[in-house]
């Protein structure tokens, strides 16, 4: 017999099996599974904030001309992270419901739900109740009075001095220097 053919016989002796026959098999897996996803959700969001809290030392104690460079280091690695850890957390998701579908990963209702993280919670500065707004210095400027407004029925800032305007996604990407893509998985770690 060659050697493949006796690979081939030794494999018989282990049929390959989808993930869902191996949880019929031992069902006890599934409890250390929902363990294991609430671990990584966890994980996920302190990462988030972490991030976030970078982006405030970098554009504390770096000067302007060297920032690109952290918020690339951001970008690249802390972001990276983020959506490793949320595609793991898919991964055994579907594990668990291999029938159910789910809503797309990147799609309308994840940029949504991102859109919809209240602003006031996720900048870095001061903000004074005022009606229904929040007002602050802008950060995208040279504020010496506040003229960063945040209106709480449409969740979007705008800034009188320099015109700086937008919603929750906008703002994580201009403060944070990430693109699009990258802002909706970071502002979906924060409000998981
Ligand atoms: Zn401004």
């Amino acid at each position: 017999m060659q050697t493949s053919e006796l690979e081939k016989e030794h494999r018989k002796l282990f049929p390959k099996r989808s993930e869902a026959e191996w949880l019929e098999i031992f069902p006890q897996a599934k409890e250390f599974i929902i363990w294991k996803i609430g671990e990584l959700r966890r994980e996920m969001k302190a990462r988030a904030v972490e991030t976030l809290a970078k982006v405030r030392v970098i554009k504390e104690k770096s000067v302007k001309e060297k920032q690109w460079f952290w918020f690339m280091v951001i970008e690249r690695l802390d972001i990276g992270v983020i959506v490793e850890l949320s595609q793991e957390i898919r991964k055994l998701k579907t594990v668990l419901h291999p029938n159910l579908t789910r809503p797309k990963m990147f799609g309308k209702m994840a940029v949504e739900r991102a859109g919809n993280t209240p602003i006031q919670s996720i900048v870095d500065f001061t903000l004074k109740k005022s009606g229904k707004a929040f007002v602050g210095r802008c950060p995208f400027h040279i504020d010496r009075t506040p003229s960063f407004y945040i209106y709480l029925d449409t969740n979007t800032y705008h800034c009188y001095g320099c015109l700086a305007h937008g919603d929750a996604i906008k703002f994580i990407m201009e403060s944070c220097k990430i693109p699009f893509k990258k802002a909706v998985r970071l502002l979906l770690a924060i409000n998981n």
